[in-house]
């Protein structure tokens, strides 16, 4: 589609980042990008339908962008997800294993009201980790689930059979 298209003409690949051997999508040029910001914002609210979803959650940090820029468009509120020890109120925490070590997420416990369709998004799906975990503190916060969608999907890496029967929205998958 025209939208893989935009996606795939920004990404940016950065060899050994994080870590030696890790080949690092980058996807902020496509967000310093105004239209193409607009085009993958709209493109997403519109696979939905503006009255498919109350509120988006992002998942830190870049989540957090394309969270912010579809609640706009579709005139809902926008939620964190966030890494452990930032958000100040009470919160419920989920664990989980990174490459290396553990990794934790957390939501506000009164994020939603109970009930409130949540559509998920972040920037690139990979091992489906960090998505997992986001997708159940959404659920134990009292949201349902809608849909996931990420701009970037690395099909090489078991995200999406991780996530199902949950369905997987990808502006690109690679
Ligand atoms: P996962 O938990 O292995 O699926 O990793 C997904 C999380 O790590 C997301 O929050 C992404 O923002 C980040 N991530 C993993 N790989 C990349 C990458 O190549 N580019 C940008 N972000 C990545």
């Amino acid at each position: 589609t025209d939208l893989a298209k935009l996606v795939a003409s920004h990404v940016v690949d950065v060899p050994d980042f994080p870590k030696p051997g890790i080949l690092f999508k980058d996807l902020t040029p496509l967000f310093a990008d105004g239209m193409a910001f607009r085009e993958m914002v709209d493109g997403i609210v519109d696979h939905y339908g503006r009255e498919g979803f109350d509120a988006v959650a992002g998942i830190e940090a870049r989540g957090f962008l394309l969270a912010a820029g579809i609640a706009y468009a579709a005139g809902v509120g926008a939620v964190p997800v966030r890494k452990a020890g930032k958000l100040p109120r009470e919160t419920y925490t989920a664990s989980y294993e990174l490459e290396y070590g553990e990794a934790a997420l957390e939501i506000h416990r009164d994020a939603f009201r109970p009930g409130q369709r949540v559509l998920v998004v972040d920037d690139v799906l990979a091992t489906g980790g960090t998505a997992a975990t986001s997708l159940d503190l959404v659920e134990r916060a009292g949201g349902v689930v809608t849909g996931f969608t990420v701009v970037l999907e690395l099909s090489f890496l078991p995200g999406r059979e991780r996530l199902a029967p949950r369905d997987v929205h990808a502006l690109l998958t690679v």
